[in-house]
């Protein structure tokens, strides 16, 4: 059986037209299914119109997020849920179209492959400015993870054992693209154009986009607090060279008094200071990582056909 994950927040124009298309697809190529759509704590009337669909049809569930949680927890809110031999995830807007869902079914089933990655042919309607940083962001984790993420996005199929490893992975700051990299396993690649947003606006702010790259750079790589090291590093190299130098007009008696001295202290402070800030800094990462052993998300309740569960805590 597969699972299709379908994360959702503010999506009432979707939710229902969406489940038609892929049921229909699905139906008409004899795939086994099921759907799990999580609402993200809309403020619409996405949730409603979710547990209807949910309590109509047997393979329908829908998750209801206590608050907004963000995409990269619906994810895994619905991983965890999902029963199917492979999930997929895919956009409640059908940007990711539901054929491939087809496609990529037929090369997990023929091929002894676990993923199955969407990759973009190319990235749709954006601006220029959205472009450029989502290059700019992918370059800096392509460059400091070693994992190809440029055309990498959401829709994807993996197989039980990946969403098992996936589960079993404790970290509270999730990035589903990179994480599904990380944890290997034999990929095959599948294509897909970028259609259009089928009902409503795209849901993620200038602000949200910027902690979404923050969060998934610091959550994925220590870049960043190494910067501060290479620094230190550079400054001590510069602190030697001109203190040799400093030296030299010292010695052969064309300084002002006092002044080598006052340089020297300062380039060699300076350089161990930022050092030392940049040890910290890795350990701090590492504790504040490890302290916030908080829940990726919270559940309120689940509604199936069958049965509705309440206030389930994971
Ligand atoms: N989404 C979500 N939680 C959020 C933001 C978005 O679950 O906080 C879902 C949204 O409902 C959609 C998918 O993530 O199914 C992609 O969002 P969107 O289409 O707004 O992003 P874009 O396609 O512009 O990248
Ligand atoms: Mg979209």
């Amino acid at each position: 059986m597969l699972s299709i994950i379908i994360p959702s927040y503010n999506e009432e124009g979707n939710i229902k037209h969406t489940a038609d298309v892929v049921s229909d697809i699905l139906k008409s190529n004899n795939i086994d299914f099921e759907i799990v759509f999580i609402n993200d704590g809309s403020s619409d009337s996405t949730w409603e119109k979710m547990s209807a669909v949910a309590l109509e049809r047997d393979n329908i569930s829908a998750v209801n997020f206590s608050r907004n949680f963000g995409k990269e927890s619906a994810i895994f809110a619905g991983l965890e849920v999902a029963k199917g031999d492979a999930c997929v995830l895919m956009d409640c807007d059908l940007q990711h179209p539901p054929e491939t869902i087809v496609e990529m079914y037929n090369v997990w089933k023929n091929n002894d492959v676990d993923i199955v990655e969407g990759r973009k042919k190319d990235r749709g309607k954006e601006n220029i400015l959205y472009k450029g940083f989502s290059l700019l962001f992918y370059r800096m984790i392509n460059k400091t993870s070693g994992l190809d993420m440029e055309a990498a996005s959401d829709f994807k199929l993996i197989d039980r054992k990946v969403v098992d490893a996936l589960n079993r992975m404790p970290e509270r700051l999730t990035f589903f693209r990179a994480m599904s990299s990380w944890v290997g396993f034999k990929t095959e690649k599948v294509y897909f154009e970028v259609a259009e947003r089928a009902e409503g606006e795209s849901k993620w702010s200038v602000r949200s986009l910027i902690k979404y790259a923050v969060n998934s750079i610091t959550s994925f790589t220590s870049a960043p607090l190494q910067l501060v090291t290479v620094f230190g590093v550079i400054t001590f190299i510069i602190s030697i060279i001109l203190g040799i130098n400093t030296l030299y007009n010292k010695i052969w008696g064309n300084s002002a008094a006092g002044f080598s001295t006052v340089i020297i202290l300062q380039l060699l402070t300076t350089s161990i200071i930022m050092f030392s800030l940049g040890i910290i800094g890795f350990y701090l990462s590492k504790i504040y990582e490890e302290i916030k052993n908080r829940p990726r998300y919270i559940i309120s309740e689940i509604v199936t056909k069958n049965k509705s569960e309440k206030e389930k805590e994971h």
